[in-house]
């Protein structure tokens, strides 16, 4: 953690979630309550498709709900993408930008990520830009490097109203059940931090810092518990309450 930092536990739901499955955002809702939520800050990013419906779900309580990509033109010839207006309009208020999957599936480089958090910031939107190395990045000592390239080549100079937040994912550790070691978490954190406070000076210092890759309840709390781990970004644990709700609760015990 970071002291004087809310934690942010946000959940990436990806392709996955039908209108059924909107039950388990109310009942992640139930849950967190306003005393809660002066403690830490909760988000759900569900498919496009969702927003709307999600954000009904939720809305006037304290969980916040985002989409996971958007365009960084604000309308246009751009079959299938959603601009951040479109976010806001469903009641979105957060985005998640340059994913690994967003990268591989797409070929999204730092500067089409740029170019978005550019927009997303400038609409409003907390706007989460992940970075994370690939294993063969990770087994040849690379990963440092890698990590600062893709921050110059991402977080644009000039940044809008809306609250930029990095998440860390190392990419071997989505979706497998595998995680770094603490000691790995501390280093790529502590690095991320230096360079943010590089890159945009004293808001470097306090922008929150997620780790993601394979959290559970189970781990939430350790890893919470490292210098500059200010949150998660969670995958496949967000999409059961149960599970989500979990790792909310090992947060809770911390802060
Ligand atoms: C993610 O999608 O950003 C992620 C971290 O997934 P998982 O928690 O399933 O590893």
């Amino acid at each position: 953690m970071t002291p004087g930092v809310k934690p942010l536990v946000a959940g990436n739901w990806k392709m996955n979630g039908t209108s059924a499955g909107l039950d388990q955002l109310a009942a992640m809702a139930n849950y967190y309550t306003p005393e809660l939520h002066k403690r830490l800050d909760m988000l759900v990013c569900v498919p496009a498709t969702l927003l709307f419906r999600a954000s009904e779900t939720v809305k006037n309580g304290p969980i916040k709900t985002g989409g996971q990509d958007c365009h960084w033109e604000a309308s246009g010839a751009h079959t299938g993408d959603i601009s951040t207006a479109m976010i806001s309009d469903a009641g979105g208020s957060a985005v998640i930008v340059g994913h690994s999957e967003r990268r591989s599936d797409h070929g999204e480089t730092d500067q089409v990520v740029n170019r978005k958090v550019t927009a997303a910031l400038a609409s409003g939107l907390m706007t989460i830009v992940c970075i994370g190395e690939i294993e063969e990045e990770r087994k040849s000592g690379k990963t440092l490097d890698v990590l600062g390239s893709q921050l110059s080549g991402s977080i644009p100079e000039n940044r809008g109203g809306g609250e930029l937040v990095v998440a860390y994912e190392p990419v071997w550790a989505i979706g497998t059940g595998l995680t770094p070691t603490v000691e790995d978490v501390r280093e790529a954190h502590s690095f991320v931090r230096e360079k943010m406070v590089e890159l945009i000076g004293n808001e470097g210092e306090r922008t929150r810092l997620l780790y993601g890759g394979s959290v559970k309840p189970a781990n939430a709390g350790s890893l919470l518990g490292i210098d500059n781990v200010d949150g998660a970004l969670v995958g496949g644990a967000s999409l059961k309450a149960e599970d989500f709700l979990g790792i909310a609760a090992a947060y809770r015990a911390l802060v």
